[in-house]
């Protein structure tokens, strides 16, 4: 990510034993089913089993997304391929939207700059989410904006944004849309349909309950036309859209060498999602996110998201309270409970701490290990927290549903 600032704390060596939970916001701990996939043999990728397995994958990753087309896996880590979207899909006479309301939000704003003719940026405060009706407003001053970029969950922030309601006036502008899923498909109701989404970017290491080595696109078919009229569109680079674009048939060949043991997991990843089934999978993130947030506001902690409706349900944000650092908590988490927590990032780093609800941990007893390790860790640094409230109130929660 351009612009990295922060830093991170140090554990003593001595310390540095395994977490008994990670409720990190991504990377996340991995389903078993997947670990076991990443562990088979290796096969030769011109293997004709590998080339039909392979896309057997990309047809699977399109049922999840629902959509037409196979998915386009980049053999790159998703901030990779968000970066080469913007390469691939910005062309040099494009005027680019840019909708920041996070760290990830703004960070697209410096890589589409390598790109675009002109951007336009709407930036909200970063525990607020962007509203429809500025990106209206920002269509009617400058009708020639060609790309729209959004981030739907801003993981440093634990904040959403309205993708349908955005996506819908992309689409009347006639203008493309890129969508950054990375922290949200798989955790919750979004697909590219839902947001008429153009290019919409995720990947295994999140939600899914995956490894986070590889990218999985869906690509509308008027995404892929503007990338074929852009001159400068990279060719020949692990990179390339276009390169990779029929790379899912399994009589075409790779234009470089594919993450075999990533695929091998991220079929078990889509086999996890598919077979337990996609509502039960969205309902158990969200019920676990509901449960944290009451133990965190019946604990006297604050949200870091303005209003609760934005709250992610993958990721609870929680203000730092005055008097006390990030690090101090996160710390003492870890060593008294084996809980790890995440940081903020950049701009949130030192204002707020994470708490992943992805994958294996979006079940809701680890609302109640979050609120005990949370609770725990401030009292230990001598804050007057009442623990057993916000156990109270996370379990009234999962009580109810
Ligand atoms: C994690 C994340 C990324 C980048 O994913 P990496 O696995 O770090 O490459 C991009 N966007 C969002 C919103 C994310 O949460």
């Amino acid at each position: 990510m351009p612009n990295q600032k922060g830093s991170f704390h140090i554990m003593a060596a001595a310390e540095l034993k395994e977490p008994v939970v990670t409720l990190s916001a991504g990377p996340v701990a991995a389903y078993p089913r997947v670990l076991r996939a990443m562990s088979r043999p290796i096969p030769y990728d011109y293997d004709p089993y590998f080339q039909h397995f392979y896309e057997g994958v990309t047809k699977k990753a399109a049922k999840a997304l629902k959509v037409k087309d196979p998915a386009l896996i980049l053999h790159v880590e998703p901030a990779a391929a968000i970066e080469a979207a913007a390469a691939s899909l910005i062309g040099p006479n494009d005027t680019v939207l840019n909708l920041a309301s996070g760290v990830y939000g703004k960070g697209f704003g410096y890589w589409s700059a390598r790109y675009h003719k002109d951007m336009v940026e709407i930036e909200v405060p970063f525990n607020e989410a962007i509203d429809p009706a500025s990106v209206a407003a920002a269509f009617k001053q400058r009708p020639d904006i060609k790309v729209v970029s959004l981030v739907h969950h801003d993981t440093p922030s634990g904040t959403i944004n309205p993708a349908r309601e955005i996506g819908k006036i992309v689409r009347d502008h006639g203008a493309l849309l890129l969508v950054d899923a990375v922290s949200s498909f798989g955790g919750m109701d979004i697909h590219p349909a839902d947001c008429e989404a153009d290019i919409f970017i995720t990947g295994p290491g999140k939600c899914l309950g995956g490894a986070p080595g590889i990218s999985v696109i869906a690509v509308s078919d008027r995404a892929w036309a503007h990338m074929e009229a852009n001159p400068k569109a990279p060719r020949a680079s692990i990179l390339s859209y276009l390169d990779w674009k029929d790379a899912w048939r399994h009589d075409k060949s790779f234009p470089f060498t594919p993450s075999v043991a990533e695929v091998n997991g991220f079929d078990a990843v889509l086999d996890q999602y598919l077979d337990e089934g996609p509502e039960k999978v969205w309902k158990r993130h969200a019920l676990t996110a509901r449960a944290t947030r009451a133990g965190v506001l019946a604990m006297g902690l604050q949200l870091w998201a303005k209003t609760e409706s934005i709250a992610s349900p993958t990721t609870t944000a929680v203000r730092i309270p005055e008097g006390v650092t990030d690090s101090a908590i996160i710390d003492a988490a870890r060593q008294i409970f084996g809980v790890v927590f995440s940081t903020g990032r950049n701009d949130t780093m030192g204002k707020l701490l994470r708490i992943g609800h992805m994958g294996l941990v979006a079940e809701p007893v680890y609302a109640v290990v979050a609120i005990t390790a949370l609770g725990g860790a401030l009292r230990k640094l001598g804050r007057k927290v009442d623990v057993s409230a916000g156990i109270n109130a996370a379990l009234q929660v999962i009580e109810a549903a």
